[in-house]
């Protein structure tokens, strides 16, 4: 007889989940890029700050951010009422490795009439180094508001940074970070794409690199995408230059148009790996509680405040 214990099916996960959520009075949030059967069994699915303004928002009291690290620090220090949890604690993102406290500190010293803007995509501990954080949706906003030619030291996508440059004119000092994923995808990938789907507009993210973006039709962040895809008549085709999650909900909230990989191998490794079986043994085992020490956060609050106040005055929101 065979005693091993048998793997739950997916359906049994699903109403396990559904129980202990209710037990746990918890919220189940999922980034844009999480495997297609974690965006349909979460409550809310977006970038990484419309969950991060949600989990603000929620009464829930538990929070399982199904993402990256620097998602779940992001929502903590938004909420340290709360708890959040982090279903795989190895779940890092490449992009926010490229930069730590101490390298924006000797950046900082060498460039001391810099201002500091950086990407969300980053630790609590660079965020508390910084004076205003950006996202992909609003970048280009936070840039042009920097008075003046005052140098600008932008913390650490060199990709996203350029972009910003090069729409704004703006004196960028650029990181050297990206993110691997974005920066796989090729010029060349995308003239073969174009090739094979001729009628389709290309839609890109701004962590691409300089030369892949030249042959967009729309640069966006994924919210951005969402809300052009939307706009478009229906019968549109897209050739989509992000990581393969967001086609999922792409294709879901637009059945009447088509949507293409730019590449296959736009595949984020940290976003899928969360599995059904690990959001249950978050909710199960209250694990990966994600903290921040209250001296981080609140330095990095400000950053992240600095953020929201500005794009609130001008009415940007992430969708
Ligand atoms: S897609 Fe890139 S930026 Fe996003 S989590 Fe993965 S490594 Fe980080």
């Amino acid at each position: 007889m065979n005693d091993l214990p048998k793997d739950l099916t997916s359906q049994e996960l699903l109403q396990q989940i559904g129980r202990l959520k209710k037990e746990r009075e918890a919220v189940i949030l999922a980034h844009n890029y999480q495997p297609p059967e974690i965006q349909d069994l979460a409550d809310f699915t977006g970038d990484s700050l419309e969950l991060s303004m949600i989990a603000a928002k929620t009464p829930a009291k538990v929070i399982v951010f199904c993402g990256v690290q620097f998602m779940g620090e992001t929502a903590a220090i938004l909420s340290p009422d709360k708890t959040v949890l982090l279903p795989v604690l190895e779940a890092g993102c490449t992009l926010a490795d490229y930069a730590t406290a101490e390298q924006l500190r000797e950046a900082k010293k060498k460039y001391p009439n810099a201002i500091v803007v950086t990407y969300v995509n980053s630790s609590a501990e660079v965020k508390a180094e910084t004076d205003i954080c950006c996202t992909s949706a609003n970048a280009i906003q936070i840039v042009e508001s920097i008075e003046g030619n005052r140098p600008i030291l932008f913390v650490s996508d060199y990709n996203l940074g350029h972009y910003a440059a090069k729409k704004t004119g703006k004196n960028i000092i650029l990181w050297n970070g990206c993110c691997p994923t974005h920066a796989l995808l090729s010029p060349f990938a995308i003239a073969k794409a174009k090739k094979k789907w001729p009628e389709a507009q290309v839609i890109m993210h701004p962590e691409c690199k300089p030369e892949t973006l030249e042959l967009a039709d729309f640069v966006g962040s994924t919210s951005g995408m969402l809300k052009y895809a939307k706009s478009q008549p229906a019968g549109a085709s897209f050739i989509v230059g992000t990581e393969v999650g967001l086609l999922h909900r792409l294709q879901k909230e637009n059945p009447d148009k088509t949507f293409h990989p730019a590449s296959d191998y736009l595949i984020c490794p940290m976003m899928k790996m969360t599995t059904l079986k690990n959001v249950k043994d978050s909710l199960e085992k209250m694990q990966y509680v994600v903290k921040v020490p209250a001296e981080i956060r609140l330095k990095a609050k400000a950053a992240v405040d600095a953020m929201l106040q500005y794009t609130a005055s001008l009415k940007i929101t992430t969708k």
